[in-house]
Formats: C-alpha cells, sequence, structure tokens
C-alpha cells in the first residue's frame, strides 16, 4: 500500500499541536522548573504528580505511571480510540487526513460508537431544521415563552423531533443510514415481537443534544411539548453514551469552568441552559441521575471547586448525602446552595436574575457544613444525639481517606458535643478488621543496583549523537542487566534508522517497548531535565563507558576467584591453571580501558 501512511500524518500534527497546550484544556497545570505540573486526571491525587514536558512533548504520571504523547493522553481521557483521537487532533491541528485508507475502510471501519455519533449528528441536523420549519413553530414558541436567547437556542443546537411515527425514520433511509444502528444510538425502537414495525422513539419533542466534551453528540434527551409521558425521555445508554459518566454542557461551559475556578452542578437540561442564558457559564447538568464519581472526577479535571444546586425536599437532601461522600473522596471543596423553597433553579433566575444566583453560590455553605447541620442533625436530647451518632458514623466510614476521615470525626463530634473517641470507636468498629489495619509493608526482592548501564542508556537517550560511539565501544555486551542490554541494543537500532532523531523520540520508543521496572525508570528519568550538558559529551560518554566495563570486569574476576577456589578445593589443576590464565587476561584488558 503506498501513499499516506498514519504515521507521516501523526508526526505532522505532533509538529503542529503543543501537549502543553493540550493537556491544559483539561487539567490545570503549573510551571515547575522546565516541566508543568498538574493533579493527574487519571488517578486520585492530592499533591501533583502528573509531568508534562514541554521538550519532550511527553506527559508522566509519578503517581499512576501513566505516560505519552498527546495521543495517548486522548485515548486514554476519553476512552476513545486511536482512529478517534488522530481525527481530533487532526482537526486541532489542521492537518487534512486522507479519507482513506486507515480511517475508513481498509483496516479500520468505525465502531459502534462511532457510527452512533455519525447518525446522531445526521438526525441532530434534522431536529434543528425541523425547528426552524413551519412544522416547528409550537417548539420555538414554547422556547420564546421561557425567553431563552436566539444564542442560547444555537449554542446547544436545540431541535424538534415532529410529532409521527415515522418522520425521523424515512429521514434517515433516505440519508442511507443503518436502522439497525439507528436502533442501536437509541432514536428507532424497533418492536421486540414484530421487528418489521419500527418507529420513532422521540415525537412531538423538544429535543436537546448531548455531546461530549469534544463536542460529539453522543444522545438526546427530549422534552415532551404540552401533555404527556414522560416529560423527559433520553436516549438510552448506548457504545457512545454512558450517562453516569456524562455531564451535559460540558463541552460550552469548560472553558468558563476553568476561568471562575468552579463548577456549578445542576439537574437538568432546561436548568443548564436558564442558567446560561442569564450570564452563568460555568454550569453543567447531570442527566436523570444521581451524582456519581465519575461525574466529580470529570469536573475536577477543569476546577478544584464545585457548588451543587439542590432542591431543599427530601429527595434533594438525600441526593447531597450521597454527594458529600463523592466530593470529599475528591478532595473537592464543594459548596451546597440551597434554593428557597418551590423554585428550580430555571424559576429562580428567571425571577431574581443569573446575579442574585451567583451571590448565592458564593454565601453558600461548605458542603460538609452544611451536611452535619442538617443530614446529622444536632438533637437536643442525649439519645437523640447519639442517633445522629450512629447516622454520622455510618456515613464516615464510607470516607476512604484516613486524614479525612478523622477530620469528620473531630466536626462531626464537636457539632454534636460528644467525645471524639466514643465516635471514633464507633467508626473503626465498623471498619473491616482489613482496613482499619495497616498492612505490613511488602519488601521486594532487591534488584541489583545498575547505576553505571543505567546512566549510559539515559545519556544516549537525551544525547543519541553519543550512540555510535558507544556502539562503537561494544558497551553493551559489557552491561549485566540483561533488561538494560536489550533496550540499550533495540535504541541504537532505532536510533540508527532515524536520521535525525528529535528529543521526544527516546520516550515514545520506550512507549513501544515491554513494559517493565527498567524502562519505567528510564521514563521517569527522561521526564525530567536533562542533566547532561552538550559541551562535555565525547569525555562524558566514555566515562560512562569504562565504569559499565569496570563493573563487568569487576563481576567476572569475583566469579573467577570463586570457581578458582573451588577447583583448588576440588584438586582439579587443570581447570584452575586455566582460570588463572583466564584472570590474567582480564587484567590485561582492564588496564586497557
Ligand atoms: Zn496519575
Amino acid at each position: 500500500m503506498k501513499g499516506v501512511q498514519p504515521g507521516d500524518k501523526v508526526a505532522e500534527i505532533k509538529s503542529r499541536l503543543d501537549i502543553v497546550e493540550l493537556i491544559s484544556e483539561y487539567v490545570s497545570l503549573k510551571k515547575a522548573g522546565r516541566n508543568f505540573l498538574g493533579l493527574c486526571p487519571f488517578h486520585n491525587e492530592k499533591t501533583p504528580s502528573f509531568t508534562v514536558n514541554r521538550e519532550k512533548q511527553m506527559f508522566y504520571c509519578f503517581g499512576c505511571g501513566e505516560k505519552g504523547d498527546i495521543f495517548a493522553f486522548l485515548m486514554r481521557l476519553n476512552n476513545a480510540t486511536f482512529p478517534e483521537a488522530l481525527k481530533l487532533l487532526a482537526d486541532r491541528a489542521g492537518v487534512a487526513l486522507p479519507a482513506s485508507p486507515f480511517l475508513r475502510g481498509g483496516k479500520h471501519s468505525p465502531n459502534a460508537r462511532e457510527q452512533i455519533i455519525q447518525i446522531n449528528h445526521i438526525a441532530a441536523a434534522y431536529f434543528t431544521a425541523n425547528l426552524l420549519s413551519p412544522g416547528g413553530k409550537a417548539a420555538l414558541s414554547y422556547l420564546k415563552e421561557r425567553g431563552l436567547k436566539e444564542s442560547t437556542i444555537k449554542e446547544f443546537g436545540l431541535g424538534y423531533a415532529s410529532d409521527g411515527w415515522r418522520h425521523l425514520k424515512s429521514h434517515l433511509e433516505q440519508q442511507k443510514v443503518s436502522l439497525k444502528m439507528a436502533a442501536e444510538a437509541g432514536l428507532i425502537v424497533v418492536k421486540e415481537d414484530r421487528p418489521d414495525v419500527q418507529y420513532d422513539r422521540f415525537r412531538h419533542r423538544l429535543m436537546f443534544p448531548v455531546k461530549d466534551v469534544e463536542g460529539r453528540i453522543i444522545a438526546f434527551g427530549g422534552r415532551i411539548l404540552g401533555d404527556g409521558e414522560p416529560k423527559y425521555l433520553n436516549s438510552p445508554e448506548s457504545a457512545a453514551y454512558s450517562k453516569g459518566r456524562q455531564l451535559y454542557g460540558l463541552n460550552s461551559s469548560k472553558d468558563a469552568i476553568r476561568e471562575k475556578g468552579y463548577g456549578i452542578f445542576v439537574e437538568g437540561y432546561f436548568d443548564l441552559i436558564a442558567l446560561w442564558d442569564a450570564g452563568i457559564r460555568n454550569v453543567v447538568a447531570t442527566l436523570g441521575t444521581a451524582l456519581t464519581r465519575d461525574h466529580v472526577v470529570l469536573i475536577k479535571r477543569y476546577a478544584e471547586r464545585a457548588a451543587v444546586l439542590f432542591d431543599s425536599d427530601e429527595a434533594g437532601k438525600k441526593a447531597l448525602a450521597r454527594s458529600v461522600e463523592l466530593f470529599v473522596a475528591a478532595h473537592m471543596d464543594a459548596r451546597a446552595v440551597i434554593l428557597p423553597e418551590g423554585l428550580d433553579p430555571d424559576d429562580f433566575v428567571r425571577r431574581f436574575g443569573g446575579e442574585a444566583l451567583e451571590r448565592r453560590v458564593e454565601e453558600a455553605p461548605s458542603i460538609v457544613d452544611y451536611y452535619i447541620d442538617t443530614v446529622i442533625g444536632g438533637g437536643a436530647t442525649f439519645e437523640e444525639r447519639g442517633e445522629a451518632a450512629v447516622r454520622a458514623a455510618a456515613f464516615i466510614t464510607g470516607i476512604e481517606d484516613v486524614i479525612d476521615r478523622n477530620l469528620f470525626i473531630k466536626r462531626v463530634s464537636e457539632k454534636l458535643g460528644i467525645d471524639q473517641d466514643i465516635l471514633k470507636k464507633e467508626v473503626y468498629g465498623r471498619l473491616s478488621p482489613k482496613r482499619s489495619r495497616e498492612a505490613p509493608p511488602s519488601r521486594r526482592p532487591e534488584k541489583r543496583a545498575a547505576g553505571p548501564e543505567v546512566n549510559l542508556i539515559h545519556l544516549m537517550m537525551e544525547c543519541p549523537t553519543v550512540v555510535p560511539s558507544v556502539v562503537e565501544a561494544n558497551a553493551m555486551n559489557y552491561f549485566l542487566d540483561r533488561e538494560l542490554k536489550s533496550i540499550g541494543e533495540a535504541w541504537g537500532r532505532y536510533v540508527s534508522g532515524e536520521a535525525n532523531p528529535a528529543p521526544e523520540s527516546a520516550l515514545s520508543f520506550l512507549q513501544g517497548q515491554e513494559p517493565s521496572e527498567r524502562s519505567e525508570a528510564l521514563v521517569k528519568l527522561l521526564i525530567q531535565e536533562s542533566p547532561f550538558s552538550k559541551e562535555s559529551l565525547g569525555p562524558l560518554s566514555s566515562d560512562m563507558i569504562r565504569q559499565v566495563k569496570r563493573r563487568w570486569y569487576k563481576e567476572r574476576h569475583k566469579s573467577l576467584t570463586e570457581r578458582l577456589s573451588a577447583a583448588q578445593s576440588s584438586g582439579d589443576s587443570d581447570l584452575g591453571r586455566k582460570l588463572l590464565m583466564e584472570k590474567e587476561r582480564l587484567m590485561r584488558e582492564e588496564k586497557d580501558l
């Protein structure tokens, strides 16, 4: 297969994009020396160990070991395939991808998720056209009645699914869309007992496309116009859509969330759109589900703080209790915003305006304080306080982090006016013995230190110009560590095939190697600033090669001495003589180093 290879495009995209800029959109990064540091989006941490190196265009997390280039980052972050990441980054870099062979047809045919997204985009365009057609008049005037600006309607791509059973279906058929995939996308319903009966899922509804962070439409929400049940109908979960992992509006609001330093959680499409319309842009909505850990992790990529708008009813209180745990576990500073009884966020901003809501958010108590005050409660009598302590203990038991747990114990016991130790006993009594006891420190079998060998490979990777001289000196044959030897040899071959290895090629080379303790150690070295100065490379590499060889000779002497004394004690004088000669030869060789 001739023509453009994916590799060419990958290199072109990489040369046009900057990893620090890209990752900054998802992780807040601070400069630290020559690297950038942030909280890892792939594991939960309090102190930043996620490192991005601009020079090498790579990231590495010292906490969880995730590493790679811009492609690896997006794939891991969005759980995306390589073609998806390639397409996204190509768009971003302004690099045109050939239509085939590796994107469509050929090796890669779009997977179910990609197909669903494609169909959703076709459907969304259709719904939008409907809204603006005479048939969509009722839907459009409903939006106008709610006072929504045209720009908001456009921003969220609102549309209308007309009142009929097969409008969308025929449109999709005209567009040569596979109805089977449309059914998987949840747009078409196939009757279980009669597969030939197929009809539109969304009828006479206002349509809200649900986009992922990258702006791909992964699902829809539909609100009934007029009477009818259910009021809101959502796409079922699919290969493209999992409601517990998606936040509605995040694609539009992520910049504002980053700017403001916090995100506001609301519960539905209209609440979000109403707030947006009132000028509050740092807002996201859950989609017919309670807040999940994934939601919290997702928002934490953009900001350290959050505010949650709760209803003041019982359901709201329950939701609050669940959320406290999630925010505490994620080490996020969250506030609980309670709106006056009977008002949802949409009503509230329409009546009092956006600024009034922002003030409420600013004045809101931390979710932890609010939880302790209202849900755990004080209790007037001794019995009531005891009951509150039991409720609190049940909750505290669920907190993973020991420090957070003890902090909670302290605050709750102060609040209830009970002894900390009593509460502690209650909590730790509930914790399983496995968790309350510290795990014994595990001792790894010690690996022979391979300092000189690691140093030499580190140098070869930072400064590939030294590789030929290292190869010439036959240094790799003196490696005692087999893993390092094979990494070094492979790197030598890699470099000899590259005309001019870029600074990041060592890291991508290691990416392609079998993961091992040694390659991991090298990645850690490479992500940091290079300790080698370009001026003294010659003497430095000869010195390192000498150190590697000396070490090898030392080992050989040691083993010869051992064998020699064994030969002597068993009376094998022939062998003894041979070994002695070998020892002398080695000593002569070593002198010449
Ligand atoms: Zn990590």
